[in-house]
């Protein structure tokens, strides 16, 4: 019987543990086939482990090496260092990567140096804008250079990847696998304290705020943008899972904090985030993730931004870039608020990410590069 092929599986955030766990899941239901290493750098160390105890996922390797205020460079060679080691310990046939952490750069350049084939997970989205987002751009573009198997989410990251020129034959779109994960985690009889709190009748504004180019003066604009909103909609609770950066907890207290129809409340876990969803009636948002998953729960999105990398969104109709003054994020949200026809035609347009299948999709192509690898040498 062939042996299963070792895919080592090195992620270190949020995001990226919830758009591998779909992946780790599946491929635990082929043990015949495939004999997953998770590695995480825990470069979120308790966001990550929020949605690692979810998904009942123990990693193998933990580095947890990550310091607080440690500087780009810092954390880079250091998981470089350690993904060394990990790699030499357990000789993985094939290494895969998701988005566009460091640990995704430092991943992709250990794999390199080691001569393994990478598979990059969400492989070629771009603003083609290096310092924005910071470092994430450059870390996505960095790390196609150094993949093996694209696996683009949409027809667009495809289309940026042979523009690239990496080869037709190595990229497949397989949708983002962060819509498989919802499959998981959305339930019809989900109770949460916060939300028990609010009235039936209210409708949820969802907020998610943390990108490293919004802190500051642009989170303060929005914030006050968002106070104005609940403070003149008497139906209408925010609920904002207020990131742990401290800057960013203060300025929450601040503005946010202890006021009526305001619930400011700590980061969600990904089962209460993906149900809190499933309930609100907008979402407000500078992530990228939240861009992707709300069109799949038919939510209109709101992007706190004034470019993305994901434009899909944008041409789909599900979500609209407002940027962070108050005065297009108050016209958007009071137009969605109270006219019932915009608001259908952006909850109900398709979305544009994902059907749900992206990683039995992923699995496919990682069994057919080595059973046409095992052709060739035959
Ligand atoms: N998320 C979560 N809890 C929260 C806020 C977000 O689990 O309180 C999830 C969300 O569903 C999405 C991901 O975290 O899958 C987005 O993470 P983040 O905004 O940190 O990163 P980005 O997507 O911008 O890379």
């Amino acid at each position: 019987m062939a042996v299963p092929h070792k895919i080592m599986m090195i992620f270190g955030t949020r995001p990226g543990a919830i758009k591998m766990a779909p992946i780790i899941t599946e491929m635990r239901s082929l043990p015949d086939q495939f004999d997953p290493i998770v590695v995480v750098t825990a470069q979120h160390r308790r966001l990550l482990d929020q949605v690692l105890n979810f998904f009942a996922i123990e990693p193998d390797f933990d580095l947890n090496t990550m310091q607080p205020r440690e500087s780009l460079s810092e954390r880079t060679s250091k998981m470089l260092h350690h993904l060394d080691n990990v790699i030499n310990a357990a000789q993985p046939d094939m290494i895969l990567v998701v988005g566009d952490a460091s640990t995704t750069l430092a991943a992709g350049l250990a794999g390199f140096y080691h001569k393994i084939p990478i598979g990059h997970v969400e492989a070629g989205l771009r603003t083609y804008d290096k310092y924005a987002p910071f470092p994430e751009e450059a870390n996505r573009q960095l790390t196609d250079v150094l993949s093996d198997l694209y696996f683009a989410p949409t027809t667009l990251s495809r289309d940026n990847l042979l523009a690239e020129r990496h080869s037709a034959s190595n990229i497949f779109v397989t949708g983002n696998t962060s819509i498989d994960a919802l499959k998981y985690t959305v339930r019809s009889d989900y109770h949460h304290p916060t939300l028990d709190k609010i009235p039936a009748n209210h409708r949820i504004l969802l907020l998610t705020m943390q990108r490293r180019e919004n802190l500051g003066t642009p989170m303060r604009r929005v914030f006050h943008a968002v106070r104005d909103i609940v403070e003149t909609n008497s139906d209408v609770d925010l609920i904002y899972p207020v990131h742990p950066n401290p800057d960013v907890v203060a300025m929450a207290n601040d503005l946010l904090g202890d006021r009526d129809r305001i619930h400011l409340v700590d980061p969600l876990d990904v089962l209460d985030f993906h149900n809190f969803a499933a309930r609100s009636t907008l979402i407000l948002t500078d992530s990228g993730g939240v861009q992707e998953e709300a069109p799949a729960l038919d939510k209109p999105v709101l992007v706190l931004r004034n470019k993305t990398e994901r434009p899909e969104g944008v041409t789909a109709g599900t979500v609209r870039l407002v940027g962070t003054f108050p005065e297009e994020i108050q016209r958007a949200a009071f137009e969605l608020l109270n006219d019932n026809r915009e608001y259908k035609k952006m909850a109900h347009a398709p979305n544009p990410f994902g059907d749900g299948n992206a990683a039995k999709r992923i699995l496919q192509v990682i069994q057919d590069y080595f059973d046409n690898k095992e052709k060739q040498t035959e």
